[in-house]
């Protein structure tokens, strides 16, 4: 099986190949521009002190800022960070949006810590990438693990370093700190409007559809929320990292939420069966929703997904090889790096109010984000059509016809 970089490296040639797109543009997003590795310390509550390994990788600011979530998880590595820096320049691209490529991690599982050692270590961290980043240089945001109290310690940190207050350092900031209203649902919301369209286009109704649901953090559960609360009322199944529950004729989401909530899992929602995260991504639905980790739908398993369509809220979730199956079996693929980019989309409104220092209503974050959504699908979608090719492709496409002018005014001007 390639590695999550290999496999964005072999869709940037694929859909170059396809667009005959000059050489040149490829190689130079073929590799990131700038790969920090460091290694902290922090105390821990018992007195001990402890080391810590982080990334940040900016991969190309070509379109603007480096942007990109920061991942607290004890898998986290330089391959899985190449990929996902490599993916948001694509992302950012997709959606039209004047921002670059970068991404963050640290090796930490941040459930054994407690909440002051969770403080420290993301303070260290921003610390040990300080001199990289910037409001106007590389932009940090949540991601895997990450909150918005999290955003809050880093944007107060990076502020004791420059003496001045910067809010704009980090976006997914919590509303009271400069944070924009609808961040928290923005990468949900942007996937819905997507989805939406999708749906239009194919002359299909929320309310008869089935849904499955794998993840139930931020972008999962407020896909959810937002589902729920649209009229769909068979979501039949959801995840989260402890396994799964089925509920034929639909599950409580409110209740679901508050489970999770008080208990920590959706398996204790007490209703339907319990199931695991490999019989979830293989259940009868319409609407399959990836929204936990990469590398979830492999060439063992694609074979027998039943899904009509997939919603990718997360990133890399297909791998190149299941994606070859899937599209054999005429499975339509919402690809990540448009279904997701709600989140960046709403992130960069973030850094229009923290520039302005003047901030828009909740009504007015979603009537800007939703023509983006929107329109940038058709604009895929006649992609699609054009090259004769499948959405991911096309996506991948727009990026680079996008990203192959910016670049050469660069370079040439
Ligand atoms: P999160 O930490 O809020 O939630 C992750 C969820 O996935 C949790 O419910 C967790 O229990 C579950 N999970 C973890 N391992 C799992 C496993 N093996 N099987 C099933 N579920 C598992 O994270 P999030 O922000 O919702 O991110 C989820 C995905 O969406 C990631 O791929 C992330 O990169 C992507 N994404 C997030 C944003 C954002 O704004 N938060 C934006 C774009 C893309």
């Amino acid at each position: 099986m390639r590695s999550f970089y290999e496999n964005t490296l072999a869709l940037i040639k694929e859909s170059a190949e396809t667009m005959k797109l000059n050489q040149e543009i490829v190689e130079i997003l073929s590799s990131p521009k700038k790969i920090v590795e460091v290694n902290f310390q922090i105390k821990m509550d018992d007195g001990s002190f402890k080391t810590f390994k982080g990334f940040r990788v900016q991969h190309n600011d070509a379109a603007g800022p480096f942007k990109g979530g920061i991942r607290y998880f004890p898998e986290v590595n330089m391959d899985e960070v190449k990929a996902l820096a490599t993916l948001m320049t694509f992302k950012c691209a997709c959606v039209n949006i004047p921002l670059g490529g970068g991404k963050g991690g640290v090796i930490v599982d941040p459930k054994k810590l407690s909440n002051g050692e969770l403080e420290r270590l993301s303070r260290a961290y921003i610390n040990s990438i300080s001199e990289f980043i910037g409001p106007d240089k590389d932009v940090p945001a949540p991601d895997v693990y990450t909150t918005p109290q999290i955003m809050a310690w880093m944007a107060d940190e990076y502020s004791k370093y420059k003496q001045q207050n910067e809010p704009g350092i980090v976006t997914g900031k919590p509303v009271d700190v400069g944070g924009s209203l609808g961040r928290g649902e923005a990468t949900a919301q942007g996937g819905v409007y997507v989805l939406e369209e999708y749906l239009k286009l194919n002359n299909l109704d929320i309310k008869n559809l089935r849904f499955v649901i794998q993840g139930f953090g931020n972008a999962g559960a407020n896909a959810a929320k937002i589902l729920f609360n649209a009229g769909a009322k068979k979501i039949i199944a959801i995840s989260d990292s402890k396994g799964g529950i089925l509920v034929e004729n639909g599950i409580d989401i409110e209740k679901a939420m508050k489970i999770k909530t008080d208990s920590g899992t959706v398996i204790n929602y007490g209703e339907g069966k319990v199931i695991t995260n490999d019989e979830l991504l293989t259940l009868e639905c319409d609407i399959l929703i990836l929204s936990a980790l990469e590398n979830q739908i492999t060439e063992n398993n694609a074979n027998n997904v039943k899904a009509k369509t997939i919603l990718e809220l997360a990133n890399g979730p297909i791998t190149w090889e299941a994606d070859k199956i899937l599209n054999d079996k005429k499975i339509d693929v919402i690809p990540d790096i448009l279904a997701n980019a709600g989140g960046v989309t709403v992130s960069y409104f973030e850094m229009v109010q923290n520039k302005m220092n003047y901030y828009w209503s909740a009504e007015e974050v979603q009537t800007k984000l939703s023509p983006i959504m929107k329109n940038n699908f058709k604009v895929i979608s006649e992609n699609a059509k054009k090259y004769n090719t499948y959405l991911r492709l096309a996506a991948f496409i727009t990026a680079l016809q996008r990203l192959e002018n910016k670049i050469n005014f660069k370079i040439y001007s």
